[in-house]
């Protein structure tokens, strides 16, 4: 356990925090535990004095998250913002709204873009949900088709990309090695799929991934050097603020979360969460890397 306080006084966060401000989303992967059915509106606490109570407690990289984080009017704004205050900026995003033109307008802003591609073919994403909604209900994707435009768009334009990958039951026995060897993603991480109760377990028994299959596609792409996060390392590993600007975290398959911060302050929030937050398991997944960018 790691309480990260300093007495009753300022607190201590760590240097990376996961911003799921985006409640909503267009896409319906089966595995996903970032609903957020509680949230109908999102916080309007000042973003720059959030962004200046981070940093001033040791956030250094905050990373734009959801749902999709680009369904928000205000994202631009958000991650310039975060530049200007000195932090490192990243997206993750199922890539549907990135286009040509945004990505050029967001040079010198934003820093990494992290997306979301689980398997070598649209087949395997359709059975994963990974898809818009209206595809998904018709039994297709063009994930993977859509997100090979926006990547080279991204690619050409200079941006570090992350490539994010769950592995589930669907996917295991898939061979993304020939599709990553063509992508050079700068980080590619891989997850196993995690059981959150209220968020996946309806499609948990099509999904569940034995340890002895995800280590064997673990294996099968190994010579890429994939970042592994297995179910253990992802708990209580992530700083991690919703759209209410509550710190939460995932402790026993279940999300506890703190009251948010425009109630209690920043401090007392991280106080509550800070018992489901383990620094050794965080530092230990990889979570302190080398994202400084030179532009
Ligand atoms: S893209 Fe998929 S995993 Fe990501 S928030 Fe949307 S439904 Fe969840």
């Amino acid at each position: 356990m790691n309480t990260q306080t300093t007495g009753e006084g300022r607190v201590s966060l760590p240097l990376a925090l996961n911003w799921h401000f985006e409640p909503r989303c267009n896409y319906r992967c089966k595995f996903c535990f970032a609903h957020f059915a509680d949230i109908q509106k999102k916080s309007d606490y000042p973003i720059d004095k959030l962004y200046d109570e981070l940093y001033t407690r040791g956030v250094r990289k905050i990373t734009f998250v959801g749902g999709e984080p680009m369904l928000d009017r205000r994202i631009d704004h958000r991650i310039t913002l975060a530049a200007q205050m000195g932090f490192t900026t990243c997206l993750v995003t199922n890539g549907t709204r990135v286009q040509p033109r945004w990505l050029e307008s967001m040079a010198g802003y934003l820093h990494w873009i992290g997306f979301s591609i689980d398997a070598s073919c649209d087949v395997l994403h359709a059975r994963m949900g990974r898809g818009r909604a209206g595809e998904i209900k018709k039994g297709y994707s063009k994930h993977l088709e859509r997100s090979l435009v926006s990547w080279q768009a991204a690619q050409d334009l200079g941006y570090k990309l992350k490539l994010n990958t769950v592995v589930t039951a669907h996917n295991a026995d898939d061979d993304m090695s020939e599709l990553v060897s063509h992508l050079r993603p700068h980080r590619w991480k891989v997850f196993q799929v995690l059981p959150i109760e209220g968020e996946n377990n309806e499609h948990w028994e099509e999904l569940e991934i034995s340890k002895r299959r995800f280590d064997a596609w673990v294996a099968r792409h190994r010579h890429l050097g994939p970042v592994v996060e297995s179910n253990d390392l992802m708990t209580g590993s992530y700083c991690m603020l919703d759209g209410k600007l509550r710190f939460y975290n995932n402790v026993g398959g279940k999300f506890l979360r703190s009251a948010p911060i425009p109630e209690v302050g920043i401090d007392t929030a991280w106080r509550q969460n800070a018992s489901s937050f383990n620094k050794g398991t965080f530092e230990s997944r990889g979570g302190i890397w080398d994202w400084e960018v030179t532009r």
